[in-house]
């Protein structure tokens, strides 16, 4: 498998120790290797060739079977609409998403009820190999309301040896019937070095911004610097939104928009309270001198954000976000 995350061995050791469940709930922020994390618990529980306690071997027949996306004993279970990305990034075999058509549903993000009926049927087959069947599901938060029921019961009183893994990094939008039939294994931020190092081997250079940019999330550190975001560009955000200049996010989507602008302002408050910040280097930051006007922007992009994933005219709204933003941090500039 390509995604050896070096931050997950010892959540890994820890939780193939910890295991009581049949059914564990992987918790924490995105972006540090959750489902990487569920998936080696699969593949630990399913190898033929490891030691009580030890994770996978690598390199016995299930193992094998394993990687090459082919385990009669596997099912992993992703949003249409993450399919294809998430089975590349650990290295699994996936199909090219069709291309977007006139008149065709996009790919959704929920996990919808037929896909759990199709799970249903594996989770009451035999075990081909006998020694386990698992389940991975991620993100948990997105099987809607029909799917998680009709997934309760088996996931309460799963047959034989199947196994369960659900990995969140929204917890608290799990409906609490799925939480509390699931064992909770916390997976925190990675520490910033061995996180550092790993974008270092990625390929990202001057990967400390991004990192900070992203609070500390490796995986979405990477995936930025994968889109084309440097370091450089992300420290000249503010100054740029600052003036107005619109250019500095013309070409990005307008989710990613919202939730740069909303890291900005989270960090002119602490600016206005004499922090340093958190997401941009402080230099980089103007010094409000009062944060009212950037709390009214903040209430201002949380409502926006509701309707980042469609608006009706992306670059008209981007141009609206900019000049509410200038506008905002301009009257933070001033004294009261
Ligand atoms: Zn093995």
């Amino acid at each position: 498998m390509n995604a050896d995350l070096p931050w997950l061995q010892q959540p890994l050791a820890d939780a193939l120790v910890r295991a009581r469940s049949h059914a564990l709930l992987v918790q924490g922020p995105a972006g540090v290797g959750q489902l990487e994390l569920a998936v080696k618990l699969a593949q630990s529980w399913l190898c033929e060739d490891r030691a009580e306690g030890q994770p996978a071997c690598g390199h016995c027949a299930s193992c094998k079977l394993f990687a090459s996306g082919t385990h009669p004993d596997f099912q992993l279970l992703l949003p249409e609409a993450l399919d294809a990305a998430a089975r590349e990034s650990l290295g699994l075999p996936f199909e090219e998403p069709d291309a977007p058509k006139a008149g065709k549903a996009k790919p959704s993000r929920e996990i919808k009820v037929e896909a759990v009926r199709n799970l249903l049927a594996f989770a009451q087959a035999t075990s081909a190999r006998g020694r386990a069947k698992v389940v991975v599901i991620f993100p948990a938060e997105a099987l809607n309301g029909v799917a998680a029921n009709a997934l309760l019961k088996t996931l309460e009183e799963p047959s034989g040896l199947l196994r369960f893994v659900l990995a969140s990094h929204d917890g608290a939008s799990l409906l609490p019937t799925i939480r509390s039939r699931c064992q909770p294994l916390p997976l925190a931020l990675p520490e910033r070095e061995a996180a550092l190092q790993w974008l270092a081997t990625q390929g990202v250079k001057e990967p400390e911004g991004l990192l900070d940019a992203t609070g500390g999330r490796p995986q979405q550190a990477l995936s930025w610097a994968e889109a084309g975001l440097t370091d450089a560009a992300w420290q000249a955000l503010p100054k740029r939104v600052a003036r107005g200049e619109v250019q500095a996010l013309a070409d990005w989507a307008p989710p990613r928009a919202i939730d740069a602008l909303q890291r900005l302002c989270h960090d002119l408050v602490r600016r206005a309270h004499g922090q340093p910040g958190q997401f941009f280097a402080t230099a980089s930051l103007p010094s409000p001198k009062r944060p009212a006007p950037l709390l009214a922007w903040d209430a201002e992009l949380r409502r926006a954000a509701r309707h980042a994933d469609h608006p009706l005219n992306a670059s008209l709204w981007i141009e609206s976000l900019v000049a509410q933003a200038q506008a905002a941090v301009t009257a933070s500039l001033r004294a009261a």
